[in-house]
């Protein structure tokens, strides 16, 4: 039986929003962008959310808004995709690698305030596989080094006063911290909809933020929206108004923004989020814990201050060795399973760049162990229990 890893799930709805959008007259970013941002800043808790075409693009966007460049540091995981570190180093700035904690793949806040000096601007936590990181320690340690923060004259860091505090929710759309949603956890919160994510729009993503630092939630969408697109003055609808043509370019942005066939598909899958997409996931990550049996660690799913969204399955195997030779079985019987993450100083950019995998123990150990079953809403009965029974079957042969 064919299992694939996690193809989209797309429905009627989706494709009756995207047909709308297309007889519309109107396709690239207009009205329904409008609409999925205001559904998604309301669904998140928090005063605004830009839309864009990836996660990547907003991670670089706040970047760039802070005016974060040469001679200044941000913190973030090892344990991530290249695009959390990637854009670091668009913008001229330094990645500084803090490992994880081996029991939800987090950014271990306990190593954070040694890599904190005058030159650090920023931390990037990453929420693995959907689950919260500990945003209340990290505020309370940055809060603890605002005396040795510098910020650069004139950038909008200076009025906030610390270090600020960059989201990366591309796993977190819809998970739970302190009673808070993803997206409202942290200074700017950046989720993915690119088309293995949770919630897709086949390709895209989202800046969601509150005022900060003496600047208020339209002012800062403003900015950030004029650096999505060019700099023009005018959004794309604006300048298309009759008798509108006349707009400037007021800084050299970059083009980032999003469809509204894009958005179409993600207002449907918004429909669908809670009552179906998240419940789908969640009792095939409550299946997988109960059926599989062998020398294994189950993912961290929830405790009294977080829940996740049930975004990955990733499985620990206690024996490293296991692993690969796991996943080609898996193959041989036609199951895809993925591992996340090849950790960033195995790639030869981070390599050649000076980092070291053995600096980060934890990480490796992870990787080493991990594998990432599949788990998405149109995986059926039938498919579930084939991967359990393999899995099993492997475990107790080998
Ligand atoms: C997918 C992913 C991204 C990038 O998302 P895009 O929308 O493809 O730019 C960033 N960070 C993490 C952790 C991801 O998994």
């Amino acid at each position: 039986m064919k299992v694939s890893f996690s193809p989209p799930s797309i429905t009627q709805r989706e494709i009756q929003m995207v047909c709308e959008v297309l007889q519309s007259g109107w396709i690239t970013t207009g009205p329904k962008t409008k609409e999925f941002e205001e559904k998604l800043s309301s669904y998140c808790g928090i005063e605004k959310t830009l839309c864009l075409n990836s996660a990547t693009a907003g991670l670089e966007l706040v970047l760039r808004l802070m005016d974060i460049g040469p001679g200044d540091e941000v913190i973030t995981t090892p344990y991530t995709f290249a695009a959390t570190a990637n854009v670091i180093l668009h913008c001229g700035a330094k990645p500084v690698f803090a490992d994880i904690r081996e029991d939800d793949f987090n950014l271990d806040v306990s190593l954070l305030e040694p890599l904190i000096n005058k030159k650090t601007k920023a931390i990037i936590p990453v929420d693995f596989a959907g689950i919260p990181c500990d945003y209340q320690s990290i505020y309370g340690l940055i809060e603890k080094k605002r005396k040795i923060f510098r910020p650069k004259k004139g950038s909008p860091q200076e009025n906030l006063g610390r270090i600020m505090i960059l989201s990366d929710a591309a796993h977190s759309f819809g998970s739970v911290y302190r009673g808070q949603k993803a997206g409202s956890l942290a200074d700017f919160s950046v989720f993915s909809f690119h088309a293995v994510k949770n919630l897709t729009t086949a390709e895209g993503g989202a800046v969601c933020f509150n005022a900060i630092g003496g600047i208020d939630s339209a002012e800062i969408y403003k900015k950030l929206r004029l650096l999505s697109l060019h700099g023009q003055s005018k959004d794309a609808l604006d300048k298309f108004k009759a008798g509108s043509w006349f707009y400037t370019i007021e800084t050299a942005g970059y083009k980032y923004n999003m469809t509204d066939i894009a958005a179409a598909i993600g207002i449907g899958q918004l429909e669908r989020f809670d009552s179906e997409i998240t419940p789908k996931r969640k009792e095939i990550f409550h299946f997988y814990q109960n059926q599989i049996n062998g020398n294994v660690i189950f993912p961290f799913e929830k405790d009294q201050e977080k829940e996740g969204n049930y975004h990955l399955y990733p499985l620990l195997l206690k024996d490293p060795a296991k692993r690969n030779p796991l996943i080609e079985y898996l193959a041989k019987n036609e199951i895809a399973a993925n591992v996340h993450f090849i950790p960033l100083p195995l790639h030869p950019v981070y390599e050649r760049l000076g980092y070291r995998m053995k600096d980060y123990p934890s990480a490796f150990k992870n990787f080493q162990r991990e594998i990432s079953l599949p788990i998405y809403p149109d995986l059926t009965q039938s498919q579930m229990e084939w991967v359990v029974q393999k899995i099993n079957q492997f475990l107790r042969e080998n």
